[in-house]
């Protein structure tokens, strides 16, 4: 110490910062993560608290809606003290990607952990949701929803309800559709779905399944978890709800039912960027993979890793769509083009 002392006379402070840091003494600086987190569910406390157990780094975390992040991070440009940002849905990451915000991470535990497809060079995907369909069983036939293709059938005429156009979950399936099937094939598909709308876009998936149990909608298309979530729930209302639909795999003999994903990267600006990579690491954890996929309802990244979700249970195994998630992005402005001139808002 006394050697430091009489150091600080001659060192820059940078350098004297690092001494510090090296030493371990009075000067280090704790390690912490700065993570921007567009997720707030209940069971990433644990999560977070586990992590600083297991590595002594501390958590800092920010949290908003997930657009609001991102601008948040592109307005403190290289002053960004963000290290890590942790959102939902491909196409808003794939933004983060368009916009030069993520550095790219080159990590062998990552790679072996995490499905090629469910990964890009520099953002990973942490947990699975499914687009499904879901039906009045009072009004529709589940044979006459076994595909996406069948939501633009005429015999569904004015019973199809969907959120908007723009949102992005339907951006990421439109995606898929598109390179799938090519932009003539999914423009005709869009005017279909618009041509049998029960009525104007609106609300977020819940309000849709909602609409599905109370007659106003024949068939509507929604994420897993919101299914999931009422089917835990323990509402009267929503108990009924559930009593009411039906819920279909889409595509099973096709490319299989389209999956969405939460995942998040390392920015380029991150001040800790060992941090931000042992984070990702964890994230990919068997621990931290029931946390992160549980606690949103959702099926973990890594193929290896259980959870025990009785209404993923009794939803049952179904075939996804493979597609990497990488290349939703790469269809993402030409989806909402073709939901545009289709009219579905
Ligand atoms: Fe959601």
């Amino acid at each position: 110490m006394k050697l430091s002392r009489r150091l600080t006379r001659y060192l820059p402070f940078s350098a004297l910062a690092l001494a510090a840091a090296l030493s371990g003494g009075a000067f280090a600086q704790e390690p912490v993560l700065n993570l921007y987190s567009a997720r707030h569910y209940q069971t990433d406390e644990a999560l977070y608290a586990n992590f600083t157990k297991q590595t002594g780094i501390r958590i800092n975390r920010i949290e908003g809606k997930e657009e609001e992040l991102l601008e948040r991070i592109r307005n403190e440009g290289a002053n960004s003290p963000a290290d890590v940002l942790l959102t939902v849905d491909a196409a808003r990451l794939a933004n983060a990607h368009e916009l030069g915000l993520f550095a790219p991470v080159r990590s062998t535990v990552l790679e072996s952990r995490i499905p090629a497809h469910l990964r890009t060079e520099d953002w990973f995907a942490f947990s699975t949701r499914a687009r499904v369909i879901v039906y009045a069983k009072s009004a529709v036939n589940a044979e006459e929803v076994r595909n996406y293709a069948d939501l633009a059938d005429p015999r569904l005429k004015g019973k199809v309800c969907s959120r908007s156009g723009s949102h992005p979950y339907n951006l990421s399936l439109m995606a898929s559709i598109i390179a799938h099937q090519g932009e003539a094939k999914a423009e005709a598909w869009a005017k279909g779905v618009v041509a049998n709308f029960a009525r104007a876009p609106k609300g977020g998936d819940t309000d849709q399944i909602k609409a599905v149990a109370a007659g106003e909608c024949g068939v509507a298309i929604s994420n897993t978890y919101y299914v999931a979530r009422l089917m835990r729930s323990g509402k009267p209302e929503d108990k009924k709800v559930v009593e009411r639909i039906g819920v279909v795999w889409p595509d099973q003999q096709g490319a299989g039912t389209h999956i969405n994903v939460s995942g998040a990267g390392m920015l380029k600006n991150a001040p800790n960027k060992a941090a931000a990579v042992k984070f990702l690491e964890y994230l990919a954890s068997d621990e931290a993979q029931v946390y992160f996929a549980d606690g949103n309802n959702e099926w973990p990244a890594v193929p290896t890793v259980k959870i025990a979700n009785p209404a993923l249970e009794a939803l049952g195994k179904f075939k996804a769509d493979t597609l990497p998630v990488g290349s939703l992005a790469m269809h993402r402005a030409k989806a909402q083009i073709i939901f545009d001139r289709a009219g579905f808002r």
